[in-house]
């Protein structure tokens, strides 16, 4: 009656090493996702289909496949309510709790009203066609807009969940022609073989979500890495590395590259006045209003507390320094919002353009010089170091270029 006992436990062990993958996915610093629980268990019910269609010689042949049917299904609901949570959508728990009680009550109904066989089976051939396909227009949303290991396992879970749907409806056709007194159309596997091509079909599926997961939280710790927490811009170690990379192409391509240094003006007083999540909540402020005034194609990091860089490629320092002013303005035109009052503050900005051969930390260190200046000059204003001058500068007095009121 089955095709092999031994493939019913190979796929078994495939879902129950599924079920550990689940279960290490899960408690992988950084993944912090709901779902993959419901997929482990998921895995197990799909394991315990399996043995118990393995153990077909010693129980009643209609529990045996009907039992395990319903538990494909029930396994295939769970995982289709975790990538649902997975993705931070509603569960939709109490839908998928009301089909998988229609098909039982279908099944027994079946059973005791002493229809043929075929009538239970055609139920879960059809869960088996709506499932899948529910889990394929989930994943569909959120197919990853780069190319890469989490593209690839989307589409072969899509490939995969269109192969059960589509067995689900060879299944139930197969079924539907033996009542309709065309047996002879029908021309059906032996009884069995779709439970345990459902159950590798099952599990194959699991595969496809756990590379998918896995790509998920590679992404997510690869953008902890180098964006901010707070603001989502680069951190200071990403900043430094791309005005790294922008200093060679600008010495490759013979063209200028310009940097500001942002520091936001008594911080720690908006602190002390409002509180530190106020003072969060400024930090975000800017960094929005920083992402509107750059260029595309600038680099915007933060590099510390209420601190702040820009790497303009292909910018001179009159370039520059026309951007900085807007952003000087457009933050003083531009309180934060606030409970009871919008926080207003002011920025100072050093700026310094690359000289020939520079390299990121000199740069960086002219400057944070013209910050210092900036700062000296009353905060609130935009102050540059004139690449001229750089050879003098330790003896040069700091010259304040521009105020921006
Ligand atoms: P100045 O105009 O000279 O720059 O004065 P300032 O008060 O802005 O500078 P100071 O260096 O004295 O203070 C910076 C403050 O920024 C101190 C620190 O508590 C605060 N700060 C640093 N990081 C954060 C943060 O992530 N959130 C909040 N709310 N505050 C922060
Ligand atoms: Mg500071
Ligand atoms: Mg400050």
């Amino acid at each position: 009656m089955f095709q092999s006992q031994v493939s019913m436990l190979v796929a078994g062990l495939f879902g129950l090493q599924m079920a550990v993958v689940f279960a290490v996915l899960q408690r992988t610093p950084g993944m912090g996702r709901a779902g993959l629980n419901s997929w482990a268990v998921g895995d197990l019910l799909v394991t315990a289909a399996t043995v118990l269609l393995a153990a077909h010689d010693y129980l009643p042949e209609w529990l045996t496949l009907n039992l395990a049917d319903m538990v494909m299904t029930a396994a295939l609901s769970l995982m289709v309510y975790g990538t649902r949570c997975f993705f931070g959508r509603r569960g939709r728990a109490g839908a998928l709790c009301l089909l998988n009680l229609a098909v039982l009550a279908g099944a027994v109904y079946f059973d005791w009203s002493g229809a043929p066989p075929s009538g239970p089976a055609l139920l879960f051939a059809l869960a088996n066609i709506y499932l899948p396909l529910a889990l394929l227009r989930v994943v569909a949303a959120q197919v990853p807009a780069k190319r890469g290991t989490g593209r690839l396992a989307a589409l072969s879970l899509g490939l995969i969940a269109l192969a059960c749907a589509g067995m689900g409806v060879y299944q139930a056709a197969d079924l539907a022609l033996l009542p309709a007194g065309l047996a002879w159309l029908a021309k059906g596997p032996p009884e069995g073989t779709f439970t345990l091509l459902h159950a590798f079909g099952i599990v194959s599926l699991s595969v496809s979500f756990a590379l998918m997961a896995h790509d998920s939280l590679r992404r997510r710790l690869e953008h902890r890495a180098s964006y901010d927490d707070l603001t989502d811009l680069l951190t200071r170690g990403a900043y430094w590395e791309a005005l790294e990379d922008a200093c060679k192409q600008a010495d490759r391509l013979q063209r200028p590259l310009t940097v500001a240094f942002i520091d936001l003006d008594h911080f720690k007083a908006i602190n002390d006045l409002y509180g530190h999540l106020a003072g969060d909540s400024v930090l975000r402020h800017f960094s929005g209003l920083l992402r509107k005034s750059v260029r595309t194609g600038d680099f915007v990091g933060r590099l510390g507390g209420e601190e702040f860089g820009i790497v303009m490629p292909d910018a001179s320092l009159d370039q520059g320094r026309a951007i900085s002013l807007r952003l000087n303005m457009l933050v003083r035109a531009t309180p934060c919002p606030s409970e009871p009052d919008a926080i207003s503050y002011t920025v100072s900005v050093g700026m310094a353009e690359r000289l020939p051969g520079e390299g990121a930390d000199a740069l960086m260190r002219r400057a944070d010089n013209a910050l210092y200046d900036a700062k000296t000059m009353g905060r609130n204003c935009v102050s540059t170091q004139p690449v001229e001058r750089i050879a003098g500068m330790a003896k040069t007095p700091r010259m304040r270029i521009s105020q921006a009121s």
